[in-house]
C-alpha cells in the first residue's frame, strides 16, 4: 500500500499524513475513566463522542461508556448550555454516576461555552445531586494531542478535588502515572505500596478497562480512584509525577493548590528510567527499594546481557506518545540498539531536548522530531533502513512496505492482543518488552536463514 513513498523529504507545513497522535478528547476520556464510577461526558456532537469511544473500545476490547451533549445546528449557533443542563439531568437520573467529567470537543470549544458557569448554575438549580461531582477540562483538539487531553483532564481532577491546607498524612504519596496502560497503573501503585508507602494513584484505569468476565454487566466497574480518595490528594506528603507531557502540569498544579512537592520523572520503562523512579521516591520519603525489585532488576540486566549479540547495533525506528517513547529510546540504547528515527505527533520541544540529553554520547544521534507523522518516518527510513519498527498499529503499513519486523507498542493497538494485560513499567515490564523485541528479531532471523544456518538452538 505504501510502495510509492519516496525517500525525498519535502518540507510540509499544513499537511499531515498518518499523524502519530490523535485528538485531545480521547485522552481526556481515557483519564476520566480512571475515576471510580465516573461517566465521561463529551460536550459536542454525537460523532466525536462515538469516534472517541470506539477508538478506546478497539484498543482495550472493553465497552467504553461516555455520554454526549448531542449538538445539532441550534446548539452550534446559539451555544450548548441547554444541551449540557439536559444531559446532566438525564445522566444523574438514569445512569447515577458519582462523577461526571465534562470535556468539550472542537465545536463547543470554538463556540466558547463557559462550562464551569453552566455547571455551577446546574448545581444551584439542583440538577447535580448533593454528594456528586461534575468536573471539567478544556481539551481543544486543534492543539496538542490525546496526551495533552489526558494531562488537561488530570489537571481538572486536581482543580476540583485537591484541597488547600490539608494536614499531611505520613507515608501517603500521590502517584501520577501519566498516559500508560491499565496494568501499568496497577503496577506503579503496587511498586509504591511494596515500599511501605500509601499510594494515591490517579487516574487509575486498572479494573476499569481490564476487568475480568463475571457474567454480570456493570456500567461502573470496581476500579478507578474514588472521589473521596481524590479529596485527600492535598494531604499527601509528596507527588511522583511520571512523564513531562502527561503529568507535569497536573503535578505543578497540585503543588500550587495543595502544597504537595513533586518529582517529575520519565515514565519508568527500562532500567535507567525505573532506577530514577525509585531514586526519586527514596530521596523524598526515605523508603527503601524492596529486595524483590532489586532481584527483578538483576534479572533484566542479565537478560540484556544474554541477548546482547542479537540486539547490538540493530537499527530501530520508534514513534508514539512522547513520554513512553523517550524512555523506550533510552532502554533500547542501553541494550546496544541504534535508534535511527524517533518521532511523536504530540507537539513540544522538550521531546527533542530530553532525547538529545539521554542519547548524548551514543554512537549516532537519530533523527528526532515532534509534531510529525508516519509518512515522514517512512521517508527517513527509506534513506536509512532499519532492522526493527516499534510503535502503534498504524506502522503496520510501513512494516509491510519495507518488509521490516514490527513490535507493537503504545496507543492505539487495534490488531494484536495482550497490550492491556502486561505492564511495560518497572523492571519486570522491561523483561516483558525485551522478550517481545528479542523474539521478533529471532523470528525474522529464522525466517531469513538458509537451511544450513537454520539453527535449533539460538
Ligand atoms: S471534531 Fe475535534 S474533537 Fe471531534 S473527532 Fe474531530 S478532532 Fe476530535
Amino acid at each position: 500500500m505504501l510502495d510509492h513513498t519516496t525517500s525525498e523529504i519535502t518540507p510540509r507545513k499544513a499537511l499531515r499524513v498518518n499523524p502519530a497522535k490523535t485528538c485531545q478528547p480521547i485522552g481526556a476520556m481515557y483519564a476520566a475513566l480512571g475515576i471510580n464510577r465516573c461517566l465521561p461526558h463529551s460536550h459536542g456532537s454525537q460523532g466525536c463522542c462515538s469516534y472517541h469511544r470506539s477508538h478506546l473500545t478497539r484498543h482495550y476490547k472493553e465497552p467504553v461508556m461516555a455520554s454526549t451533549s448531542s449538538f445539532t445546528e441550534g446548539a452550534s449557533v446559539f451555544g450548548g448550555s441547554p444541551n449540557l443542563r439536559q444531559s446532566l439531568k438525564t445522566i444523574f437520573q438514569t445512569y447515577d454516576p458519582d462523577v461526571v467529567a465534562v470535556h468539550p470537543t472542537c465545536l463547543s470549544e470554538t463556540i466558547g461555552d463557559d462550562i464551569p458557569t453552566i455547571v455551577k448554575k446546574a448545581s444551584e438549580d439542583g440538577i447535580v445531586p448533593r454528594g456528586k461531582w461534575v468536573i471539567h477540562a478544556s481539551p481543544p483538539s486543534y492543539a496538542g494531542s490525546h496526551v495533552t487531553g489526558f494531562s488537561n483532564m488530570v489537571k481538572g481532577m486536581v482543580d476540583y478535588f485537591t484541597n488547600k491546607g490539608e494536614k499531611k498524612v505520613k507515608g501517603q504519596i500521590n502517584i501520577l502515572p501519566g498516559y500508560v496502560e491499565p496494568p501499568d497503573m496497577r503496577k506503579l501503585k503496587s511498586m509504591v505500596a511494596e515500599m511501605g508507602l500509601t499510594p494515591v494513584g490517579f487516574p487509575d484505569t486498572s479494573d476499569v478497562l481490564d476487568t475480568p468476565k463475571t457474567g454480570h454487566y456493570e456500567m461502573y466497574p470496581p476500579g478507578g480512584t474514588k472521589g473521596e480518595k481524590l479529596l485527600t490528594t492535598g494531604a499527601s506528603e509528596y507527588t511522583m509525577a511520571m512523564g513531562h507531557f502527561s503529568s507535569k502540569d497536573p503535578a505543578a498544579h497540585l503543588e500550587l493548590k495543595g502544597g504537595v512537592p513533586f518529582t517529575l520523572s520519565d515514565t519508568p520503562i527500562g532500567v535507567q528510567a525505573t532506577d530514577r523512579f525509585y531514586q526519586g521516591i527514596m530521596e523524598a520519603t526515605g523508603a527503601e527499594i524492596p529486595k524483590a525489585q532489586l532481584d527483578d532488576r538483576g534479572r533484566l540486566v542479565d537478560m540484556m546481557t544474554d541477548y546482547q549479540h542479537y540486539l547490538y547495533g540493530k537499527k530501530v525506528a520508534l514513534w508514539g506518545d512522547p513520554d513512553q517513547v523517550i524512555s523506550l529510546a533510552e532502554f533500547m540504547s542501553d541494550m546496544g540498539m541504534q535508534p535511527v528515527c524517533i518521532i511523536t505527533g504530540t507537539p513540544g520541544k522538550i521531546f527533542e531536548k530530553r532525547l538529545k540529553a539521554i542519547l548524548e554520547g551514543k554512537a549516532l544521534m537519530p533523527v528526532i522530531a515532534q509534531k510529525q507523522d508516519l509518512f515522514y518516518l517512512h521517508q527517513v527510513i527509506k534513506k536509512q533502513p532499519v532492522d526493527l519498527l516499534v510503535g502503534n498499529t498504524y506502522g503496520k503499513y510501513i512494516a509491510r512496505a519495507e518488509d521490516t519486523p514490527f513490535v507493537r507498542f503504545g496507543f492505539p493497538i487495534l490488531d494484536r492482543a495482550g497490550h492491556s494485560y502486561f505492564p511495560s513499567v518497572g523492571y519486570k515490564g522491561g523483561i516483558h518488552l525485551l522478550t517481545s523485541i528479542v523474539n521478533t528479531l529471532l523470528d525474522r532471523q529464522d525466517r531469513d536463514a538458509p537451511d544450513e544456518r537454520f539453527e535449533l538452538v539460538l
